[in-house]
């Protein structure tokens, strides 16, 4: 890659692109059009002159222009598909894309499947809710964008499922981590373990989970299989693909402008500090994602990954929800980090974070766990302890008390809310 006057050709593509979306979306999107006008890119770190786009402004503009809202750059009838989020705080957005865009999501999912490996010849299991979500419609894409078969198992549920793998023998499934880690136990429970044994690889997204090599050694012994890692949201397209030789994720920087920003200042953050990923997609035009505030909390590895893949390396994968990370006793703490080393902790089952205040106004962590001897609990709290700086307090609790979570996990509770942990941070602009 030659480099003139500093910037390589990948950097001058990339503003190119980034110049042509932003002046269309300024021309012909209501939403984007004010908050675009005016604004020159002279290069990319014009880029920070743009304002940050977050879900709570696509929701308000969606609640206030029913059903699509305003941040469309084509007439209606320009659009050929739809989805919903799948939103963890209860509000979920619509998100209308064209024939294109579609083509653009569908090849993102292509380049996530072949980065793990996946190719003509393969079978994709799809074990996903055949829902509004984009998550299965795009990975089903994909697969063909890929080469790969997909074989859909949505609506269906997990013995079907089994049934299904056992018949069909797919060499892939691609699912939330949560589940595949479901779908495992139900196939030992059910003495179904055969069903799995044509899988070879397992890619998880959805929620964060698969980076983590605890949860990754638990789904690569239950499925003896390789699992890989991918990120992306409905609002942004597909932005990070698995790193298949050193795990983790890369972000795909030849489709999206990635900024690594502290929530509290806006600005970047160094290298190798913790940050939200704000995204702008270079090739969706129809439903833009201009600096979009994932929400999502990422730190990049200092260092390139050793394989030489392009795009900045997140070697954890997504560490938590911006607004998941919990102040305890003045400590930042992700519940992630906490699933961890119960994961760490071998065979338990479900399990259930709380973090309360007791009489005395001291935060408190509670940790109920399906153990499989409650002597375990003390192990575990010193490992917490040790590993964490936490107090927490194990209580071991009976096999089936709690509820079994399949899709995006809700195991934390922070009954303190909002006493300390308030909205996400407002970001400078
Ligand atoms: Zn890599």
């Amino acid at each position: 890659m030659g480099t003139e006057n500093g910037t390589t050709a990948h950097e001058q593509l990339r503003l190119a692109r980034l110049r042509e979306l932003v002046a269309l979306v300024a021309e012909r999107n209501p939403f984007q059009a004010a908050r675009l006008a005016g604004v020159r890119l002279a290069s990319m770190d014009d880029l920070r002159r743009l304002p940050l786009t977050s879900k709570e402004e696509l929701l308000a503009d969606q609640a206030a222009h029913p059903p699509h809202g305003t941040n469309l750059t084509y007439a209606p009838d320009r659009y050929t598909h739809v989805h919903q989020t799948s939103g963890t705080l209860g509000a979920t957005l619509w998100i209308p894309d064209t024939a294109e865009d579609w083509a653009w999501m569908c090849a993102g999912l292509g380049a996530v499947l072949r980065a793990a490996g996946v190719g003509p010849g393969d079978r994709v299991a799809l074990a996903y809710s055949f829902g509004p979500y984009l998550a299965f419609w795009a990975a089903y894409g994909g697969t063909q964008a890929a080469g790969a078969m997909a074989v859909p198992l949505g609506g269906m549920d997990s013995v079907q499922r089994l049934q299904a793998f056992e018949e069909y023998r797919p060499t892939v499934a691609m699912c939330t981590p949560t589940y595949a880690v479901h779908l495992a136990r139900t196939a030992r429970s059910m003495r179904l373990e055969g069903a799995l044994a044509s899988v070879r690889r397992v890619i998880c997204g959805g929620e964060p989970g698969a980076s983590l090599p605890a949860v990754r050694a638990e789904i690569e012994a239950a499925w003896d299989a390789r699992c890989f890692d991918q990120y992306g949201l409905s609002e942004s397209g597909p932005c990070g693909i698995p790193c298949a030789e050193h795990g983790g994720i890369h972000l795909r920087e030849d489709e999206f402008v990635c900024e690594i920003l502290d929530p509290s200042s806006g600005e970047a953050v160094a290298e190798g500090e913790l940050g939200e990923l704000v995204v702008t997609a270079l090739g969706r035009t129809g439903y833009p994602a201009i600096r979009y505030r994932t929400g999502d909390s990422v730190r990049a590895h200092g260092e390139p990954c050793p394989a030489g893949h392009p795009g900045r390396w997140l070697s954890e994968g997504i560490l938590g929800r911006i607004d998941d990370m919990v102040v305890i006793r003045g400590m930042n703490v992700f519940p992630t980090a906490i699933e961890q080393l119960l994961r760490d902790s071998a065979a338990i089952g479900e399990f259930r974070i709380t973090f309360y205040r007791d009489p005395a106004a001291m935060d408190e962590v509670k940790v109920e766990v399906e153990l499989a001897r409650p002597l375990d609990a003390r192990a575990i709290q010193a490992r917490m302890r040790h590993k964490l700086g936490l107090r927490v307090r194990i209580v071991p609790v009976q096999a089936g008390v709690l509820p079994v979570q399949q899709g995006k996990a809700r195991r934390v509770h922070d009954l303190r809310r909002p006493a300390t942990a308030g909205p996400l941070p407002a970001l400078a602009r």
